[in-house]
């Protein structure tokens, strides 16, 4: 669709984005609620995280079947993937596919961005207005705008001034970028870099890597998706489904063991080995119980790790330089293919910044605070995302009394569930801070949420229910539960973007639920069930009523 500009529209409900989240949510609310929604999305087509971060060598690293939609046996059935980890490619393909079948692309208003989001508290509705001059009025008002869409690009001293090609993984050009010939210098090394690095490498003259901080990268173990493989998981989609649900993490790794401490040296070197060898996150979330959790069983791991890091690299000063000396898997871990082996290339070099950091961007490269100079060609950021609140914040809501959701969430998310904030009436996100989100499995994650939102509507709209917001005090209960679980594991000791340490001056606080998918949808389902215990539900007055009609 395209929503008229510059007319009022009166709708349901608005739908930001239209990646995982906003498709399913826009497929329930029209075709199972029969409510009326409108999308707005800054791209030109669906895919969100898919469409924007097209860099070379972009994948999943859980399992294509796991990362995809369940909602649909059709789509499950139809669609085929070709890689046991899908690349951009083939996810940006599957969500077309998925957006097609569901003929959902005609209610989507592409390259249009969300400009003032506000809540009018004589109606009880939402005004949204978009940079296309489009004025929509709903009720109900749901981000899908994704965790990791707001790209933070280091403000260096003389940032624009580099007179080169500039790149940064998360907005990456449709037409790809040819490095041939070419000379390349990377800031960051975080998993779009890990990912980006080894493939670029192969193209350009030279490749200068700047480093902060190394990663504690393990190998993806990539390959084709065979045709009796891909028959077998079609065959058996229900019960892989409702293992990845009740997991943890939102993927079953069943050989986990308890505790490192129960087996002998040997058995542990085996087991870490045989981890390393099934891929993916196996070392990371399926090795031992123990190992975000006890300081002791995770230095063997992370001593495991970096030692595989040193067999792999030439150099001995820069396969050191490549060892992490954090708290292993409390960053989250990168997948990788041919990372290490990258470095051994003539035509790759890695800079420490981390001792000696980036001074200045100049016209020909860029500047650390040791003088020392570096040229080249093109420039790739790839610094990460100012995650969670980011993107959110993008949309400028403005609650009850005006209120900026930057204000009320001066010192972090206040939410119930990561999924409404007091103040915010009809306010939903989906994959919101405080909910288990990136710790998740994404779109199965984004269907429970999609699915509570959906169900609360129903219940409001059966009920004459107008407004639903958090109470306040639910939601310092909420953070204590969030930070709570967290504290009881090692991630909150090191610098991440889960706590937003990664951009200066952010409120720091842990912005995943890690007590697991279940367990929060338990939460959320007992809460829906007591009649939204920790909510405040209201009908609208007779007056909001007669301006609202
Ligand atoms: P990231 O993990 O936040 O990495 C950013 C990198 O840039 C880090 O090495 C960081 O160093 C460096 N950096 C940031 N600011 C800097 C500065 N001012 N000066 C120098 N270096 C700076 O970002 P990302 O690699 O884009 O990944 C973000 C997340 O996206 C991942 O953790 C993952 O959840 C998701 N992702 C998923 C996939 C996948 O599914 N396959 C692929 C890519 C990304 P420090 O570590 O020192 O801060």
């Amino acid at each position: 669709m395209t929503t008229q500009k510059n007319t009022i529209i009166h709708t349901d409900a608005v739908v930001v984005g239209a990646g995982f989240a906003g498709l399913y949510m826009l497929h329930t609310l029209r075709d199972k609620l029969g409510l009326k929604a409108e999308v707005f999305e800054t791209a030109d087509d669906v895919g969100g995280t898919w469409y924007w971060n097209r860099y070379p060598g972009a994948r999943c690293d859980i399992a294509s079947y796991h990362y995809s939609f369940s909602f649909s046996e059709e789509v499950q059935q139809e669609w085929t993937w070709s890689e046991k980890y899908a690349g951009q490619a083939e996810i940006l393909d599957y969500l077309r596919f998925v957006a097609n079948k569901l003929d959902l692309k005609d209610d989507i208003t592409f390259e249009t961005r969300v400009i003032s989001s506000d809540f009018d508290e004589r109606t009880n509705r939402w005004t949204i207005k978009t940079d296309r001059g489009h004025t929509v009025i709903c009720k109900y008002y749901i981000s899908g705008v994704g965790t990791l869409s707001t790209a933070a690009i280091p403000n260096y001293p003389g940032k624009d001034s580099f007179k080169g090609e500039v790149y940064a993984t998360s907005r990456w050009p449709h037409e790809g970028v040819n490095f041939t010939g070419k000379t390349v210098g990377i800031i960051g090394t975080g998993a779009s870099a890990i990912q980006a690095i080894p493939l670029i490498a192969e193209q350009a003259r030279h490749l200068t890597v700047f480093q902060r901080t190394p990663n504690y990268a393990t190998p993806l173990q990539n390959g084709p998706m065979e045709e009796a493989e891909a028959n077998a998981i079609k065959a058996n989609y229900g019960p892989l489904r409702n293992e990845a649900r009740a997991a943890l993490a939102g993927g079953p790794f069943p050989n986990m063991r308890e505790s490192i401490f129960n087996d002998t040296p040997e058995q542990v070197q085996q087991h870490l080995e045989d981890c390393w060898n099934d891929g993916g996150f196996a070392l990371w979330l399926g090795s031992y119980g123990d190992v975000l959790f006890d300081e002791k069983a995770n230095a063997i791991v992370a001593e495991f790790v970096r030692n595989k890091i040193r067999a792999r690299v030439n150099d001995p000063k820069t396969a050191e330089l490549l060892c992490p000396d954090y708290l292993y898997g409390t960053k989250r871990q990168p997948c990788e293919t041919n990372y290490f082996e990258t470095y051994n290339r003539d035509n790759v070099s890695l800079v420490d910044i981390k001792s000696n950091s980036i001074r200045r961007i100049n016209e020909q490269g860029l500047e650390l605070g040791n003088e020392d100079g570096y040229k080249f060609d093109c420039l790739i950021y790839s610094t990460g995302f100012d995650a969670f609140t980011g993107p959110l914040f993008k949309l400028n809501l403005k609650g009850r009394n005006g209120l900026r959701l930057q204000d009320y969430w001066n010192e972090g998310p206040r939410t119930n569930l990561g999924l409404m904030s007091n103040g915010f009436p009809n306010f939903f996100m989906i994959t919101g801070p405080q909910s288990p989100s990136v710790l998740f499995n994404m779109p199965l994650g984004i269907e429970q949420h999609v699915e509570w939102i959906a169900n609360t509507i129903q219940h409001m709209e059966a009920h004459g229910i107008d407004t639903i917001e958090p109470e306040k005090a639910i939601e310092d209960e909420w953070r204590e539960v969030v930070e709570g679980i967290a504290n009881s594991t090692l991630l909150p000791k090191t610098n991440t973007w889960y706590t937003g340490s990664n951009i200066p001056g952010k409120p720091r606080s842990f912005m995943v639920y890690l007590g697991g998918g279940a367990a929060y949808k338990q939460v959320c389902d007992e809460v829906a069930q007591s009649g939204y215990a920790g909510f405040v539900l209201s009908k609208a007055t007779a007056s909001q009523e007669a301006v609202a009609s």
